[in-house]
């Protein structure tokens, strides 16, 4: 570890750096619990040290430092990760800080397209209070949004024109910066190259997408044009080295704390309904911009919940994306709930027809997934004859296959056999079969440490000066009889701690398999070992290996005697007499030794 690295872990809090990706909650004196984001699970398994500075996973063993942590949930390379840490604790970085002159290059890239955007933003916000900018505002407060919901949200408008933004930003880099930026386009010329840039965005509304630490990364523009002239309806940034759709949750950056707070996630289809629903009161909602969402987006959301509430179009335009939304959720596992409003309405029309009260209703009524695919295949193939049955259960099959639990399956299967009236036996075994199908991917581990050993890994992990005694005799005894605690599990990340030093114990044992055994002796420990502790550890497990050793003597000298082998009897009953004593000795009460 470098000693930039060094520094930053001794400044950062790992609880505050795990806590701005996911939720935690207080666990005990030390440690702080939550879902682990690197493997489904309903209850938390995932643990955080407040003292020691480390995470630790007992559901899927992963464990390590906050650079650990940033590399894997990141998928970033370890200095990439210390310099997100540094960033995130508002340390300043050293000037020598990439790898490669291309990571440095693609940095500055990155920084400078953020500039632009920057930049963008805040004179498409000007252009919209200026003159050109009436029909606009018009637009606008006829969607029913304020001054004030205007400022949140940055809306802009980019006016009739194919430089004024490309003059305006210019001076801030060279063209093909600008050209990867996405905010211009060129025409190709007759020899191939790249004609001048020109304005992407004209004579239209836009609303800045921001990435989830809140700077605008890209555009989506409306128009305000109708008629032939006016091109679709809506356009959005190109993909960029800044933007890539598939990986950006809308207004995700507004709406995760609430999420967190909520412990769910409203989603809607559109912006502007994701708009209208959070400044009319709503803040935990996000929306995936009319696309079906991609699973780096489900890993997005992880981090701030696993509960999903639904609320998408009901037009069949967006039925589709819904459908696929709501499988990749399910898949998963997040737990769904669909919203339906009366009459066909989206979220932004009903929320300012019937008010934000009836919308929290609906949310409150919203239907399990199960009922809603249940109703909509009795909806989709109605009528009692055996064929629109099984039309109905084929499509409800996939949907079953595709849930996580087993007993969700179970469930789901049993409601649609009963819904649909399904009384054959052979379509209640197919709906049998799809519930017994899918297999948990990951299962829970059973600890293999004892008692002893999480007393002993303790003192031999004490950093506090006060329990000095406690780490030698610990220490000492591992190091001077290893006999005793060879066949211990946890022994070689015994041997390894016994020799440390100073160093942090986390950091010495590297196997990952000793490391997660240590952090869970770590993680549900209170306060360190008294000496008599562990003393009382060392007595145990010298006890209980002397106790094998007697027990597989006794057999060795019944197998002697039953050969008539009398030498062989006489030596090892010396060996056991030697066990005897050396037992009554480590038994023998205190008082006695003085
Ligand atoms: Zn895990």
């Amino acid at each position: 570890m470098t000693d930039f690295a060094q520094a930053v872990k001794q400044q950062v809090d790992i609880v505050k750096i795990v806590e701005s990706y996911i939720r935690l909650r207080k666990a005990g004196a030390q440690n702080y619990s939550g879902l682990c984001p690197f493997h489904k699970e309903k209850s938390p398994s995932f643990s955080v040290h407040a003292v020691r500075q480390f995470f630790h996973c007992f559901g899927c063993g992963v464990s390590g430092d906050v650079f650990t942590f940033v590399g894997k949930i990141e998928n970033v390379s370890f200095p990439e990760a210390v310099r997100i840490v540094a960033q995130k604790a508002g340390i300043p970085l050293p000037k020598r800080e990439f790898s490669s002159p291309e990571e440095a290059a693609e940095a500055q890239l990155r920084r400078k397209l953020l500039d632009l955007h920057e930049a963008a933003a805040s004179w498409f916000e000007e252009q919209l209070r200026g003159p050109e900018g009436a029909v606009a505002r018009e637009y606008l407060a006829g969607r029913g949004l304020t001054p004030e919901g205007i400022k949140t949200f940055r809306i802009g408008y980019a006016p009739d024109s194919f430089h004024e933004l490309r003059d305006r930003l210019s001076g801030m880099a060279d063209t093909e910066t600008l050209r990867q930026s996405g905010l211009f386009s060129s025409k190709e010329q007759g020899d191939g190259t790249m004609g001048p840039l020109y304005d992407r965005f004209r004579k239209r509304v836009m609303f800045p997408i921001s990435n989830e630490s809140g700077r605008v990364i890209a555009f989506t523009a409306r128009t305000l044009e109708t008629g032939e002239k006016a091109g679709p309806k809506y356009i959005n940034s190109p993909e960029t080295p800044l933007y890539s759709k598939g990986q950006v949750l809308f207004n995700l950056d507004k709406a995760k704390l609430a999420i967190r707070q909520a412990e769910f996630a409203l989603l809607v289809e559109g912006q502007m309904d994701c708009i209208s629903v959070f400044l009319r009161g709503l803040p935990n909602v996000i929306a995936t911009s009319g696309t079906a969402f991609t699973e780096h987006q489900v890993a997005l959301l992880r981090r701030h919940t696993s509960q999903v509430a639904v609320n998408f179009d009901p037009d069949a335009a967006g039925a589709n994306a819904a459908e696929k939304s709501i499988a990749l959720l399910t898949e998963e596992g997040f737990a769904i709930k669909i919203v339906t409003l009366d009459d066909g309405l989206d979220p932004d029309r009903f929320i300012r027809e019937r008010g934000v009260e009836a919308y929290k209703q609906a949310i409150r009524g919203a239907r399990r997934q199960a009922d809603y695919l249940i109703e909509r295949a009795r909806q989709m193939f109605p009528g009692a004859s055996a064929e629109q049955k099984v039309k109905a259960m084929n499509y409800l099959l996939p949907h079953i296959r595709r849930i996580p639990e087993k007993l969700a399956r179970d469930q789901f299967a049993l409601d649609a056999a009963q819904k649909l009236g399904i009384d054959s036996a052979v379509l209640r075994e197919e709906l049998r079969q799809a519930a017994l199908k899918r297999r948990e991917r990951v299962e829970s581990r059973v600890t293999a440490l004892t008692e002893v050993e999480r007393v002993l890994l303790r003192a031999l992990a004490v950093t506090d000066p006060e329990f000095e005694a406690s780490r030698r005799a610990a220490s000492q005894a591992v190091q001077q009889q290893a006999t005793y605690f060879e066949h211990l599990g946890s022994y070689p990340a015994m041997q390894l701690l016994a020799a440390r030093g100073s160093a942090d114990p986390m950091e010495v044992v590297a196997d990952p398999a000793q490391r997660a055994l240590l952090a869970e002796a770590l993680l549900h420990e209170t306060a360190p070992p008294e000496k008599k502790q562990v003393l009382g550890a060392v007595q145990e497990v010298e006890e209980r290996w002397i106790e094998g050793r007697q027990r597989a003597l006794r057999a060795q000298i019944a197998e002697a005697e039953r050969f008539g082998d009398i030498g062989q009897v006489a030596a090892l009953s010396r060996e056991k007499m030697d066990l005897d004593r050396a037992l009554r000795e480590l038994q023998r009460p205190p008082e006695m030794e003085l």
